[in-house]
């Protein structure tokens, strides 16, 4: 039995042979396969969503929220089975995806209350007799195309808010972790969407490049690694649609001397380790200012040499990797830290999980005296590898950063507040927390980060949400009489 597709209100299995591996990687067995669209398939999906597409531009916004309103309801009630499916394919430990679902949720939460978001203006003469206003309408269809890291929360960073602009949405969930955004589009099915609006296509390259290619798809938004988020970005505008391109990261917590280093090694420990670093707000580089390097080392170590590496259902601190051979690639960059001189004060080579010995195990690493020119600092490793670089000064850790290609997150700990303003003001990242190691803003806020972060000019969800999945219209409209006659060849002007 494979996962297929969910196309036009139902599942369907599609016309490809082609069909990937879905893992538990907690136990390293095959559970399912999953079917890999081909362009046929996502033709079928497409076609589906321009279909619902004409209809559901003209539903009420009052029926639209009614729809997300009872999608909130549904997802809520049965947060646990989400969390449980999360954990099953994905590897994270069952409270990170319960964490994960609570995101998603405050976005459809968002969602709900979009009819007030997509008020447009009015001005009232501006010329005698003359108004003018601005509406948003809808685009038409629009692909969502998600990584494997957040298999709940990203799709809903986007699908409740272009459902409620009045779009119908195909979503190629990553092939990796695909059972959620099934479950996500069955519910949204009971909750009163009609058929079509919302498409799941599972697949890989091949059905990414249809989507990017297809004509009825107005718009991408993709998240995942930046090399495919840069090619996704230009593929699609060259198609001539709009996209939002979100990208990989490399983000650095920058701790001052007067920081208070017991909270700043929690912090690196929790947002360092969580999901076992495979989150694109992971902190990865903890940038120490002399001198408080050694103290901060000491403090996240222990820690660190503390926290319980298993089975994501058994109550454990950090979950296995997503497949083997991430698993793989993230070991070998262990191997190259230590091969260039990095000083590993705590192995993760070396664990010991709580679970099947089969599962993709790799424990927490955290390495000291790593410079700027080894690879476990330039390349987005994206597992539980925690680099500490030290730094003499403010300048030298906000110049380290700034030179980063990546702009996604970062954060800084300190109890200064005139160096946490100079930092906020200075850095060229798009997510800033200060003394908050993982700054994901809230819904009503929009997520995205600056440079090879993000490829596009629109973030996700909150106000960039709804003017991405929009277009704005200018109505300027008279209501004539016989005064209004005339022939007039002026350019007009108001009067
Ligand atoms: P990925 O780039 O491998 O895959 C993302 C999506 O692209 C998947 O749906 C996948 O099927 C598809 N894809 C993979 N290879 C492709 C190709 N050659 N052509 C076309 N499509 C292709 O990313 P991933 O490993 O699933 O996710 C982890 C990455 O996502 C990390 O780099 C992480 O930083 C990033 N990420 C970024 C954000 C953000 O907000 N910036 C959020 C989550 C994850």
């Amino acid at each position: 039995m494979s996962i297929g597709h969910f196309i036009d209100g139902k599942r369907v299995e599609g016309t490809s042979e082609r069909r990937g591996d879905v893992f538990d990687p907690a136990t390293g067995r095959r559970t399912t396969v999953v079917e890999l669209a081909s362009t046929a398939d996502v033709d079928v999906a497409v076609q589906a969503a321009a279909r619902a597409a004409r209809a559901w531009r003209d539903a009420s916004l009052a029926r639209r929220s009614a729809v997300l309103f009872a999608f909130r309801e549904l997802a809520h009630s049965r947060r646990d089975r989400l969390a449980e499916v999360i954990t099953a394919e994905h590897g994270k430990v069952l409270a990170d995806a319960a964490g994960e679902v609570q995101r998603g949720l405050e976005v459809i939460e968002y969602a709900c209350g979009l009819p007030s978001a997509l008020r447009g203006a009015f001005s009232e003469n501006v010329s005698t007799e003359v108004d003018s206003y601005t509406i948003r309408q809808p685009l038409g269809v629009v692909a969502v195309i998600s990584p494997f890291n957040f298999p709940v929360m990203v799709p809903l960073w986007f699908v409740p808010v272009a459902v409620a602009c009045g779009n119908a949405v195909v979503l190629k969930p990553s092939e990796k972790d695909p059972s959620a955004a099934l479950l996500l589009a069955e519910w949204f099915a009971e909750a009163g969407l009609p058929d079509g609006v919302l498409n799941v296509v599972n697949g890989d390259k091949e059905a990414v490049d249809a989507l990017l290619e297809h004509p009825e798809v107005r718009a991408v938004s993709f998240v995942g690694s930046t090399p495919i988020a840069r090619y996704v970005y230009q593929r699609a505008t060259a198609a001539g649609k709009r996209v939002q391109a979100l990208g990989g990261a490399k983000n650095h917590m920058v701790v001052l001397p007067d920081a208070d280093l017991d909270l700043a090694a929690d912090a690196a420990v929790n947002a360092g380790f969580g999901s076992a670093g495979e989150r694109c707000m992971a902190i990865s580089v903890l940038v120490a200012v002399e001198p408080v390097a050694d103290a901060l080392v000491e403090r996240i170590a222990a820690r660190v040499t503390g926290l319980r590496t298993g089975d994501g259902r058994r109550g454990c601190d950090m979950g296995p990797l997503v497949t083997a051979a991430h698993a793989a690639t993230v070991r070998s960059y262990v191997d190259a830290g230590v091969a260039a001189g990095a000083v590993p004060v705590v192995d993760g080579r070396d664990v010991t999980p709580n679970g099947d010995p089969d599962g993709f195990w790799l424990g927490p690493t955290l390495f000291d005296r790593v410079t700027p020119d080894m690879s476990i600092y330039t390349d987005e490793i994206f597992g539980p590898v925690l680099s500490v670089v030290r730094v003499g000064s403010y300048d030298e850790a906000v110049d380290l950063v700034n030179a980063s290609p990546y702009g996604n997150g970062t954060a800084i700990f300190t109890n200064d507040g005139g160096a946490a303003r100079r930092y906020q003001h200075e850095v060229e990242v798009g997510m800033v927390g200060i003394n908050v190691p993982i700054p994901v803003p809230m819904a009503y806020h929009s997520f995205g980060g600056w440079k090879s972060s993000l490829f596009g000019d629109l973030h996700a969800h909150g106000e960039d949400g709804v003017r991405f999945f929009t277009r704005g219209k200018v109505v300027t409209s008279r209501w004539l009489d016989p005064r209004h006659g005339g022939v007039n060849l002026g350019f007009p002007t108001q009067t």
